[in-house]
């Protein structure tokens, strides 16, 4: 039996009549649906010629041994986001167990390399807050300290909700041992943005992910009576912030891919019937490249500084968290095109917004690149999240084309 893309679609379908209700999926990790959804993956698993087993941190891992014990590596994960979509996760999952099938018949059950599939435990963060957590292990770029004292919306603290799951979080240091031989790794997932659609592109290849700053800036101005204080008397807290908000479209806009977003903005007192004396906006900034990142953070810095002379009031800025731009690897990245262009006829290459396990694998060193199909209006995270039936078909196919180019150059590499 060769390649069944059709068979993909119908699977996705089946763990979305299993885990999903009128809402979307409901595949939250450590919830009773996402071990629903591991075991009914297992059973997938029967009558392949393949050893799986969880790692410390609750990654499941499916070997198909080849000649080479050194391994390429598919994956992504079944978890999802409460009310998500059928796609998110489980298509790189899926796809990724049929290229292994095609593998194991093409080759008799002896590929020419090890070919390995992972399902990377709790992706999203859902419940807890804190995104890419089996991936970080496996990196061993963990935190467990700060993680294991998260608690859900319910109290139950992170750790607990592991341990009913038979993860102790104490042992996440040796899920790196996975990390042995590793020698690429390959993820499809949907795009989850509107770029392919808005090109008419059915799938992309994708650059890296991108780095994200993020920051609380606050203007302290005067609380003052509405209708007593005149207009050129005013410090106006929240008149700095807006000339912020506008500034930072023409910021983003010097540089072709950037994004910067003021997605909360909370004024104090917060009556009509006062200027506002103290605002406080939250900034998310996003690129690829490192250096574009600082420049739109220090530009950023300085027009609050600017705007808030202007209004006569004074800006601080704290952080709350950042992380590096991840470049995948340019000779995967030249594989992955070549595999797009063959499969779909045309080939794209675009960064990633959000972040995804593909970078965590690539934090750890293994050459890694991941693949985009196109999301239908770009919208995830959402019951109506789909794609064209014929695009996840071609999907799976330029994945299986691209884990063939990436066994060559695995054994090209010596
Ligand atoms: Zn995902």
């Amino acid at each position: 039996m060769s390649l069944n893309p059709q068979r993909t679609i119908d699977e996705l379908k089946e763990l979305r009549a299993l885990t999903a209700d009128e809402n979307g999926a409901q595949r939250v990790a450590w919830t009773d649906t996402w071990l629903k959804a591991r075991a009914w993956f297992a059973s997938k698993l029967d009558g392949l010629p393949v050893e799986h087993h969880f790692d410390s941190a609750g990654n499941r891992w499916v070997t198909l041994p080849g000649a080479s014990e050194k391994a390429l590596i598919l994956g992504s994960h079944l978890d999802s986001v409460p009310n998500g979509g059928w796609l998110d996760g489980c298509l790189g999952a899926m796809a990724g167990l049929e290229v292994m099938r095609r593998f194991a018949n093409e080759y008799h059950g002896r590929p020419p390399v090890t070919i390995r599939l992972v399902d990377f435990a709790d992706e999203e963060g859902a419940r807890f807050g804190r995104s890419l957590l089996g991936s970080s292990a496996f990196a061993g770029t963990h935190s467990i300290a700060a993680d294991r004292v998260r608690v859900d919306k319910d109290g139950i603290r992170l750790d607990d909700a592991l341990k009913r799951c038979g993860v102790d979080i104490d042992r996440f240091p040796d899920a790196g041992i996975e990390r042995k031989n590793a020698a690429a790794y390959l993820e499809l997932h949907i795009e989850q943005g509107p770029v392919l659609e808005s090109w008419n592109l059915p799938l992309g290849v994708v650059l890296g992910t991108k780095g994200v700053e993020r920051h609380t800036i606050v203007f302290h101005g005067q609380e003052a009576h509405s209708g007593s204080t005149p207009m050129k008397a005013r410090r106006d807290a929240l008149a700095a912030a807006a000339k912020l908000a506008l500034e930072i479209r023409t910021i983003a806009g010097r540089h072709p891919d950037a994004v910067c977003t003021i997605g909360s903005v909370k004024t104090f007192p917060g009556i009509v019937t006062a200027v506002v004396g103290r605002c406080e906006a939250a900034l998310d900034q996003r690129d690829l490249d490192a250096g574009v990142l600082a420049a739109m953070y220090t530009q950023a810095r300085e027009a609050s500084e600017r705007f808030a002379r202007e209004e006569k009031c004074t800006v601080e800025w704290a952080r709350i968290w950042n992380i590096e731009p991840i470049a995948f690897h340019p000779e995967l990245i030249d594989r992955c095109e070549q595999a797009v262009d063959e499969i779909a006829g045309v080939a794209h290459r675009l960064p990633s917004g959000p972040l995804h396990d593909a970078a965590e694998v690539s934090r750890a060193g293994i050459p890694t690149v991941m693949m985009f199909v196109q999301s239908l209006q770009g919208i995830s995270h959402n019951k109506i999240e789909d794609t064209k039936e014929e695009h996840l078909a071609l999907a799976v196919r330029a994945l299986d084309r691209l884990a063939d180019k990436t066994v060559e150059w695995i054994n090209s590499r010596g």
